[in-house]
């Protein structure tokens, strides 16, 4: 069998350990192995492709490798879990800036005339602009999306006059680029030189990610990483293409794919729609925190986590509803430390996990994972909502929106819509947070003035870690 026969089946089953990889990624139990599959098919992948370059400089490709392999390691190890969407939109960017160096790479060779033959038809350059417009809409957006988001820059919705027509101008200057060179491409009479309009195109499609993503509030970047991340694939597929390269190809539209599903997944489990995210600004203006009084005189109640454990001691079935603050706090296991006590003293414990809950798709999932919670007891929205009338505890510890009443009730509510776990139904609820402040969309919760909750006011680990000790003395 001969070199390229070999390559290509290694790279047929690195396709295949992909497809195997996501099949794994979409349950909790199947999730380690899957990602254990898909990167063994990367490293097969990666090592095939060693044997069909030509003209490399090793030492370049060794660095550039133990760079990305130390970066890597180190992200995988140290950032925490809460800065996952950071992370995600820092590799994507870098996934696209590939992509589009690998274009202009291309472009420049092609057009060479020492070097270049250049292009036989237009079916290249076609593919070499789509990598490199794509490629670098997603580079300079994530990164925009990355300073957003870890505070970089001030992560509201930045508006200012004319913003619409100025993307709209920007964008189909780039477009024209692209066009005119094509143009050139097919009927031999340039407009301007390619490569210049190659670099206007380039230039003009880092600003248009810029543009794009500015004026989205950070609420709502984790969708827009999402959306970015699809852009990526795209881009990296269109690079398949420019080098003739199969499995590039694969994993581009894979990642297209699955990242548009999960895009479309996450602004469904929001209710809100795609347009509405990129153009709706919200969470643009987050409001300030009530005082834990409403406009009618209505005030919240407090408990001390000797009345909170009381409570929950003598409960028969007790619901948790992990949020976004247990992820903070990272106050998994004092969760299922305090869960396992319950249990022995004979309540059921279930876990309610809403899809949106904390800040990417999955997030309880793996943090109660870490904290080896049995999945058996993760319960999905849908299915532990009839369960709340006939609960006798709900204990809500670091989430806000997910349990808010106002996204059922009230039409004004900028969460109105949203599916919401029926928290509000339980027979009790208690509330772990630190303060009146509210969660990710900026409003208030009417579910901390209900007669029926109780705030225990304080950070979740520590909270949790007295609610044990209390529990415990009954
Ligand atoms: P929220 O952001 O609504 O609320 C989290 C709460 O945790 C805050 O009100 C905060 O209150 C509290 N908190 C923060 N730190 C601590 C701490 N150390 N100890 C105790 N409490 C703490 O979280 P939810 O999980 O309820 O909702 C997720 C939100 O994120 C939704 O609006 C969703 O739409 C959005 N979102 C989710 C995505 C996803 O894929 N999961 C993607 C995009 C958006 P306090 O400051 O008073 O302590």
């Amino acid at each position: 069998m001969d070199r390229e026969t070999l390559v290509a089946i290694a790279y047929f089953v690195a396709a295949v350990t992909f497809i195997l990889g996501l099949k794994g990624l979409s349950g909790p139990k199947t999730a380690v192995l899957g990602n254990r599959i898909a990167a063994a098919g990367m490293l097969l992948a990666l090592a095939a492709t060693f044997f069909v370059l030509e003209n490399v400089n090793w030492a370049v490709v060794v660095a550039g490798m133990a760079v990305g392999t130390a970066i890597g390691v180190y992200g995988a190890r140290a950032v925490p879990m809460t800065a996952m969407p950071q992370m995600v939109a820092l590799f994507n960017g870098a996934g696209g800036g590939s992509a589009a160096v690998v274009s202009i790479l291309e472009f420049l060779h092609d057009t060479d005339p020492s070097t270049g033959h250049g292009f036989e038809g237009i079916g290249v350059p076609i593919s070499i602009l789509l990598a490199l417009m794509i490629g670098a809409v997603s580079f300079s957006g994530s990164l925009v999306a990355f300073s957003k988001l870890q505070g970089v820059i001030d992560p509201r919705a930045y508006r200012y006059p004319f913003q619409r027509a100025l993307t709209a101008i920007v964008f189909g200057g780039m477009l024209l680029a692209a066009i005119l060179i094509l143009w050139g491409v097919a009927f031999g009479t340039e407009v301007l030189p390619g490569q210049t309009l190659l670099w206007a195109a380039l230039v003009l499609a880092l600003i248009f990610g810029v543009t794009l993503v500015l004026p989205i509030g950070g609420a709502d970047m984790p969708v827009v990483i999402s959306l970015l991340n699809a852009y990526t694939g795209l881009a990296v597929a269109a690079a398949g293409f420019v080098l003739g390269n199969q499995l590039l190809i694969i994993a581009g539209t894979l990642v297209g794919a699955s990242g548009t599903i999960l895009t479309r997944l996450m602004s469904k489990a929001m209710n809100r729609s795609l347009g509405n995210v990129l153009f709706g600004a919200f969470g643009a203006a987050a409001a300030a925190g009530s005082a834990g009084r409403a406009d009618d005189g209505r005030t919240s109640r407090t408990a001390t986590p000797e009345d909170a454990a009381a409570l929950l001691a003598y409960a028969r079935q007790v619901v948790i509803v992990p949020g976004y603050g247990l992820a903070v706090a990272q106050a998994q296991h004092g969760v299922r430390e305090l869960a396992d006590l319950l249990q022995e003293k004979g309540a059921t414990v279930k876990y309610a996990i809403h899809p949106v809950a904390g800040r990417m798709p999955g997030h309880m999932n793996v943090l109660l994972a870490e904290a080896n919670v049995p999945y058996e007891q993760l319960v999905e929205m849908d299915d532990i909502n009839p369960e709340f009338p006939r609960t006798d505890v709900a204990l809500v510890i670091g989430a806000n929106d997910v349990t808010n009443p106002a996204a059922r009730a009230d039409k004004s509510s900028p969460i109105y819509g949203m599916p919401i776990l029926d928290v509000d139904k339980a027979e009790n609820v208690l509330v772990v947070k630190r303060s009146m402040r509210p969660g990710f969309a900026g409003i208030d919760n009417e579910l901390y003035l209900d007669p029926k909750t109780q705030m225990v006011f304080g950070d979740a680990k520590e909270v949790l870690t007295q609610l044990v000790a209390e529990v415990k003395k009954l």
